[in-house]
């Protein structure tokens, strides 16, 4: 039997995620995962872990994460939040923060999940080009609006935002949060977290599944004045207390005291990236200037949908966006060097 459920029912177009292929022998460039594995600090402390620990509930702020994270940054740990990845900070984010009759502001050229999360909180937005070489122009979020977000480096373009533009955005518009998403600024960028002690409404989004290779945990964080932090805690405590898992904050402690690995994995990114992106530029591609662990090429004169399948036919898994302005691109993923060298070999194949 149907009635008319629908009629009272939420329906949102929800955000696609890239493929996670279950076949064998993928080479896998197409979520910006990191090639490497964790640091060894984790898989240690999954091995010690104690699963009598899982009858009890989690600790519901992540205290010594949160604690752990304060210290490295510079910042107090009231001015800390932790949540299951990025993702989860940045939906409690919108829903906390933009909940003005004035539009949110954001590229139009960014993380697609942002105009998914506006639809699903009934938040309206507005979407600014990026200029001819995938920019962001400051003075265009110097307008009226109920919230800004921009995600620096920038996604799909790895294109890095300096910090004082980023600062001039943040300083213009006192009466709105600006959100800053930073899930790949340990690939080249300078973070704004400094800057959460001068501006009180700002909040800087960070993520453990990309520079610590830890995508598969979920642990996401977000740094701002202590004021905006206990807004977004109490939205968060009206939700939900229990997101973060004892495990989780185990590994992700585990995880930040191992610096050395840390700065070993992701400068070995940094070489991978400028080694391929100079390799692409040989075959032909136009690549963009990328702060993040990927590249966004084109390549020039050739069909980039084509070129996506023809790769998918060999195992090689890049993403691309039958979308317009960014269909002739393909976002390839740092992997290692081993596997950006078959990627190369396959694409002169094809080529
Ligand atoms: N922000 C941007 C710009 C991203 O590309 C991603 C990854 N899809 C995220 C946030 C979310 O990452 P996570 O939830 O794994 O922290």
């Amino acid at each position: 039997m149907s009635g008319n459920w629908e009629n009272s029912v939420r329906r949102v177009t929800p955000y696609t995620p890239g493929e996670q292929p279950k076949e064998s022998g993928v080479i896998k460039l197409n979520t910006n995962e990191n090639p490497f594995p964790p640091s060894p600090m984790v898989k240690k402390a999954l091995s010690e872990f104690d699963a009598d620990r899982l009858r009890l509930y989690p600790d519901t702020v992540s205290k010594e994460l949160a604690l752990e994270l304060a210290n490295q940054k510079g910042v107090k740990p009231e001015q800390v939040f932790i949540g299951v990845g990025s993702d989860d900070v940045l939906s409690m984010a919108f829903l906390t923060f933009f909940c003005s009759d004035k539009p949110i502001l954001f590229p139009d050229i960014t993380y697609s999940f942002y105009d998914v999360w506006a639809s699903v909180y009934g938040i309206k937005y507005r979407t600014l080009p990026l200029d001819g070489d995938f920019k962001i122009d400051p003075k265009d979020y110097m307008r009226e609006n109920g919230g800004i977000v921009i995600a620096n480096p920038n996604a799909p373009t790895g294109i890095y935002l300096g910090l004082d533009a980023v600062e001039s955005i943040i300083a213009a518009n006192p009466d709105s949060v600006v959100i800053i998403d930073e899930a790949y600024i340990d690939f080249g960028g300078k973070s704004a977290v400094g800057l959460t002690d001068k501006y009180e409404n700002l909040l800087v989004v960070q993520t453990f599944s990309k520079s610590r290779s830890m995508a598969g945990m979920r642990i996401g964080m977000a740094f701002g004045s202590e004021r905006l932090i206990k807004c977004l805690s109490d939205v968060r405590f009206s939700v939900n207390s229990y997101t973060m898992n004892t495990v989780s904050q185990i590994c992700g402690l585990a995880a930040l005291k191992d610096k050395e690995y840390f700065e070993k994995t992701r400068s070995e990114i940094i070489s991978i990236r400028e080694y391929s992106a100079a390799r692409l530029k040989e075959l032909g591609f136009t690549v963009t200037d990328s702060a993040a662990n990927f590249l966004f090429a084109s390549p020039k004169g050739r069909s980039a949908g084509e070129l996506f399948e023809k790769l998918k036919q060999r195992k090689i898994f890049v993403r691309w966006w039958d979308k317009p302005l960014i269909s002739d691109h393909l976002r390839i993923t740092i992997g290692t060097k081993e596997q950006m060298d078959a990627l190369f070999a396959a694409l002169s194949e094809i080529l």
